[in-house]
This record gives structure tokens, C-alpha cells and sequence, in this order.
């Protein structure tokens, strides 16, 4: 065996799985599709904004010509681009009338460089809803499965959030939270008072708002408050594979990263019922060979990860890899987007904040938790949001001209409130990762097809939740509120694609078991979103972190015990 287990992605997931892998003392192969990043050399968050060309912006004809779809991002500027895919470069199609967003980078590190780091925990509310309301399967894990895995998530990646007792968002292991400026106080405090069923607080993100004696020894920094975190760190004060988990992996010396080398598919031997290889391109050659490993974790992320086992076609296995049960590449979610308001706060004008805090505002669900809405829908939604003062460049959009204009610039703007909503959307069999049947990429792989929509359910949702953001806005004394878009965006648009191999407790309708092992194949592992079997409406990540975290330690539980 070339090593004892190989590792496909180097993002969230990936880098928690080696880490713990490493940990363990296995031998672990890393193969990262993308380009190889220095942690700090290859930032530019110390570049101010006269360094960075145009200011920071990216030219119109090069976002249409290379960046479609990368460039709609709100991360997405001159600070961020490497960091992002080309369009031109790794096309994916979806039926004509029926879009979906693909955000993606493939480096080393992949989007934990780029993300909000807002992090949240699934409770028993997520962990039970497919079964109390019949949609999807049930999850084979509870919160008490989990909960020692967010435990130790939390500790190593350091997040720092207020405890709140709520059952819908449990507490966790936090370091110091972030403050509320003055017009969130206020935001929280008429809010709260208006509608008891409803909490605000301080959003929980993997920032160091004081750094352990680990974080430290890992060479992570306090936070400075500089909110320009999608650049990369050079302080390591967010949580990151390149600031935290591959430097935990590589201290072990058993870790092996490779990157500029595409995972095509993965080799089955019926008679051992294992994977027996995993075959990869260098990106820049084309040159193919394959790597052998006792156990292999997919953590390619959730669209790729399904492209990976649906690519990996054998005689048993005719319609991909772990696929007897036909649910890999179906059942795709996203948070649904698009959902939010703005308002101004009056008064408070003597009143600023010091720094650019990371984080914003969270309002926890409420729907058919604290608040009944069963006649309308099933499952809730979230708030992200926040509390500012405009800037100068408020004057872009504003009429005005000359001295008058420029003087009134000179002050920070009134306050403002805006939410946005993220709400739960439903598994449903017809939201599915295909492989195109004839175009392929530049390396020849055939294209992923991505076809997927919003269901009833999620579009009654995110018209409650659009509805609410005003509402509260206008409780909490906001004026001239309105909405903050026309439409909902299209799926993919929170980048929290998930769902296309998930976990189950029947194989025949499920890929993975409780411990993100293949029913079918016991030494393959996959524990990316594509693991999720429901969607909850908080961020993803930290679910994927300690579902990696837990799915290691079993592996190599079981590797130690001789059954795998
Ligand atoms: C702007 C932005 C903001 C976000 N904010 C938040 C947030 O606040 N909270 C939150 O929870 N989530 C957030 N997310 C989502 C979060 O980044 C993802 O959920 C998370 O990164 C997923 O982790 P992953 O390991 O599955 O995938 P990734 O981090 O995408 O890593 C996958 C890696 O696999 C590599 N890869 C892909 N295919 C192959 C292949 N065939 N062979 C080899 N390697 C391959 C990729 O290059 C990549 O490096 C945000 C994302 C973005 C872009
Ligand atoms: S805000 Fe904190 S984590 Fe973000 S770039 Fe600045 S120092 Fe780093």
C-alpha cells in the first residue's frame, strides 16, 4: 500500500479528515485538484486598496469573459480573484431555464480561504425534522452523536460566539464573543421586547477573538478586526486548512500533499469490497496514475464528490461508485437566498464603532419553533445582518454635485439595519448532479449537469422570511424599510450546496451509514456536504467539520482494530 489512507480535497472537510487521520498515525495522501498557496506569502490583505489594481475592482470585460458566474459573488474583487475559479476555464451545465450558481476555488485550502466563517450548530430540531415531517430519510445520528465532535471542532478552530440556551441553536465551546454596536443593541432590544419568540445575538464565527495556547503554538494570531478575511490571513485569526488543520496534519510527519492532480474516479474490487485505487491526472501534463490506500475519504466538496462516484462506473457499481441505492447526486440543497431588507435606525448619531468587526448579527429560527407556522410550511429560516454607518462612497449613488455634496460625505452616513434570510430547502430526488452525456472539460472529464429548483416549500419560506425582515425592521423603529431584492436568487447562490451522497439509515435508499462510510463499500468515506441528509437553514460547515472530525476516528478505530 502506498499509504494507509488518501484524502481527496484539501478544503474544509479535507483538512479536518487529514488532520485527525494524521493524528492518529496514518500515513495519509492528500490530493488537492488545484494550485498549491503559501499560507500568509501568497495573501494580499496587507495590500491596501491603492496596491491592488483598479482599485480592488475587476474589470467588467474580464469578470464577462472569465468570471460569469465567480464574479457575482460579493467576495469577489481584485483582493480575492485567485481564489476563485475561472468560468471559462471549468464549465458546468444546467438546463436553459433553470440556473444554478456554482461558487468554487480549487487550490490548496480550497473555500476555507474565502468563506464567511460563520459557524453554527445543527440541533435535534435538524436532526429529527425528516423524520417528523416525513420529507427526505431520516438522519442516522442526533445531536448527542455529534455534539463531542462540535466540542472539539470549536476548541481547535477557535469561534468566538455568546451562549444563549436556545434548543433550536446550541451553545458551544466559545471564545470571547464580539460586541453589538449601538444600533444592534437597540435592534435587539425593541425586538426582543415586541416579540419574545425571537432572539438576537452576536454571530458566532471562527475569528480568534482570543487565541489559546494551541492556537498559538500553530502560529495563529488575535484577530485584528480587519475584516478583509477572504484575502486569506496573514495573522491565521480565522479558521482556515491553511492556518489551522494542515499545519496540525503536517507537525505529525505523516501527512503527503500533492495538488495540481484531478481525482477522476476511484477502482473497486468486488472480491474485497474496496476501493482499490484512486485515479488521478496531473493537471498540467495530463499524465494519469493511480495511488492505493486502506481507506480513502472523498471530501471534494458536494458537487465534485458526487462527479467523482458517479464517474467511478464498474460492473457492479454500473451507475457509480457506493451507488446501489441510486440517491448520489440527488437530493442537492442550498440555503435559499435572496430574502432580506434594509432600513435606517434614527438617531445614535453622536455614536460610531471602532474596527471592522468580521462578524454581523444572528436571529435564529423562530419559525415552528418557538412560533407555530405549520399551516403554512414545514422546517424555518435564519437572519444574518448587521448595524453600520455608511461610508463616502454612500455619495455614488446619491444626487448632489460640488462642495455641498463632498462636505456632507465628510460625516459617516445615518445607521443602518439590514437582514438577510437563509432558509431550509427540502430534499427533493429531482434536485441531481448528472454527468453531461457528451461535452468534457479540457482534461477530458465529462461535465457535471446540475439541475435544480426551489420547491414549494422553500419558496413559502423565503416569502415568510422576506416579509418578516421587514416586519422586524420596522418593530425595532427602522425607517424607509424595504426589501433588499426583487426575486429569490437561483440554488447554489449561499454556497452551501449539499446533499448528493447522503447519509441514511436504509442502504436501500441512502449511500452513507452513521459514520459517513459507503454502505456498500466499507473503506470508502465521504464526509463533505454531500453527506447531509437535510439541510437546516444555518451554515453547513461546522456540521461538515465535525461530521469529518468523528468519521476519522472511526476510520481509524477500525483500522486499528484490523476490520478495515
Ligand atoms: C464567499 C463564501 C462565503 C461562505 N461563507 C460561509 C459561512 O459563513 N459559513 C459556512 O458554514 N460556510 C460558508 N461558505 C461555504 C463553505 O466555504 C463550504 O461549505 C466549505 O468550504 C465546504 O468545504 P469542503 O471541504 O466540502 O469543500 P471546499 O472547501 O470547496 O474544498 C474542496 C476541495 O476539493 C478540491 N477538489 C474538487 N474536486 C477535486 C478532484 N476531482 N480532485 C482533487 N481535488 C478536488 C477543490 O479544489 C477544493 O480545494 C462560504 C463559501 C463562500 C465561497
Ligand atoms: S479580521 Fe481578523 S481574521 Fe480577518 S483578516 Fe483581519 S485579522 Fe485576519
Amino acid at each position: 500500500m502506498d499509504f494507509d489512507a488518501i484524502v481527496v480535497g484539501s478544503g474544509i472537510s479535507g483538512g479536518w479528515v487529514a488532520k485527525e487521520l494524521c493524528e492518529r498515525g496514518l500515513r495519509t495522501l492528500m490530493i488537492e485538484r488545484g494550485r498549491h498557496v503559501n499560507h500568509r506569502k501568497d495573501y494580499l490583505d496587507f495590500s491596501p486598496p491603492w496596491e491592488l489594481p483598479n482599485r480592488g475592482l475587476v474589470p467588467e470585460d474580464e469578470v464577462k469573459e472569465h468570471y460569469a458566474i465567480q464574479g457575482t459573488s460579493y467576495a469577489f474583487n481584485a483582493g480575492t480573484k485567485q481564489f476563485w475559479v475561472k468560468d471559462s476555464e471549468h464549465p458546468y451545465s444546467t438546463p436553459d431555464d433553470r440556473s444554478f450558481l456554482w461558487y468554487r476555488g480549487y487550490h490548496l485550502g480550497g473555500r476555507s480561504l474565502t468563506w464567511a466563517r460563520q459557524t453554527y450548530r445543527f440541533s435535534d430540531i435538524d436532526f429529527s425534522a425528516n423524520k417528523k415531517d416525513g420529507h427526505g430519510v431520516d438522519w442516522p445520528i442526533r445531536y448527542a452523536d455529534i455534539s463531542p465532535w462540535y466540542d472539539r471542532v470549536e476548541r481547535f478552530a477557535g469561534i468566538s460566539g455568546a451562549s444563549e440556551g436556545l434548543e433550536q441553536l446550541p451553545d458551544g465551546q466559545f471564545l470571547q464573543p464580539m460586541d453589538l454596536n449601538c444600533a444592534e443593541h437597540a435592534f435587539k432590544e425593541r425586538l426582543e421586547k415586541q416579540h419574545p419568540t425571537r432572539r438576537v445575538t452576536i454571530g458566532r464565527c471562527a475569528n480568534l477573538s482570543e487565541p489559546t495556547e494551541e492556537h498559538i503554538k500553530l502560529g495563529r494570531g488575535p484577530c485584528q478586526l480587519r475584516s478583509v478575511c477572504d484575502r486569506g490571513c496573514g495573522y491565521g485569526a480565522y479558521f482556515s486548512t491553511l492556518s489551522s488543520t494542515l499545519p496540525a496534519a503536517q507537525r505529525t510527519g505523516n501527512l503527503t500533499v500533492i495538488t495540481d492532480t484531478i481525482v477522476e474516479s476511484l477502482d473497486y474490487d468486488h472480491a474485497k469490497r474496496r476501493v482499490s485505487g484512486v485515479r488521478v491526472m496531473d493537471t498540467n501534463t495530463k499524465q494519469r496514475r493511480s495511488y492505493q490506500a486502506r481507506v480513502v475519504f472523498v471530501c471534494a466538496s458536494t458537487i465534485p464528490t458526487a462527479q467523482i462516484l458517479l464517474a467511478s462506473r464498474s460492473e457492479y457499481f454500473p451507475d457509480g461508485l457506493a451507488n446501489r441505492s441510486g440517491a448520489v447526486g440527488r437530493y442537492l440543497m442550498d440555503h435559499v437566498q435572496g430574502v432580506g431588507a434594509i432600513g435606517t435606525m434614527p438617531g445614535f448619531l453622536d455614536r460610531y464603532y471602532y474596527g471592522r468587526r468580521p462578524t454581523g448579527i444572528y436571529i435564529p429560527r423562530y419559525a415552528n419553533v418557538t412560533e407555530d407556522n405549520s399551516a403554512q410550511f414545514v422546517r424555518g429560516y435564519g437572519f444574518q445582518g448587521k448595524g453600520e454607518r455608511p461610508s463616502w462612497d454612500r455619495g455614488i449613488d446619491q444626487v448632489g454635485i460640488g462642495a455641498g455634496l463632498k462636505q456632507g460625505l465628510r460625516d459617516p452616513g445615518p445607521w443602518q439595519m439590514v437582514l438577510f434570510g437563509f432558509t431550509e430547502m427540502l430534499p427533493r430526488a429531482d434536485n441531481r448532479v448528472t454527468l453531461h452525456a457528451t461535452r468534457k472539460d479540457q482534461w477530458g472529464i465529462p461535465l457535471v449537469h446540475i439541475d435544480c429548483t426551489h420547491g414549494e416549500n422553500d419558496l413559502k419560506l423565503a416569502a415568510q422570511a422576506k416579509q418578516d425582515a421587514q416586519d422586524m425592521l420596522n418593530v425595532a423603529g427602522c425607517e424607509n424599510v424595504r426589501s433588499l431584492f426583487p426575486q429569490v436568487s437561483p440554488p447554489g447562490s449561499s454556497v452551501h450546496e449539499m446533499g448528493t451522497a447522503r447519509m441514511g439509515r436504509d442502504p436501500a435508499t441512502s449511500v452513507l451509514n452513521a459514520h459517513n462510510q459507503a454502505h456498500d463499500v466499507p473503506n470508502l468515506f465521504v464526509t463533505d456536504g454531500s453527506c447531509m441528509t437535510s439541510s437546516g437553514c444555518a451554515n453547513p460547515s461546522l456540521t461538515y467539520m465535525a461530521l469529518s472530525a468523528r468519521a476519522a476516528n472511526h476510520a481509524a478505530d477500525r483500522l486499528a482494530s484490523g476490520e478495515l
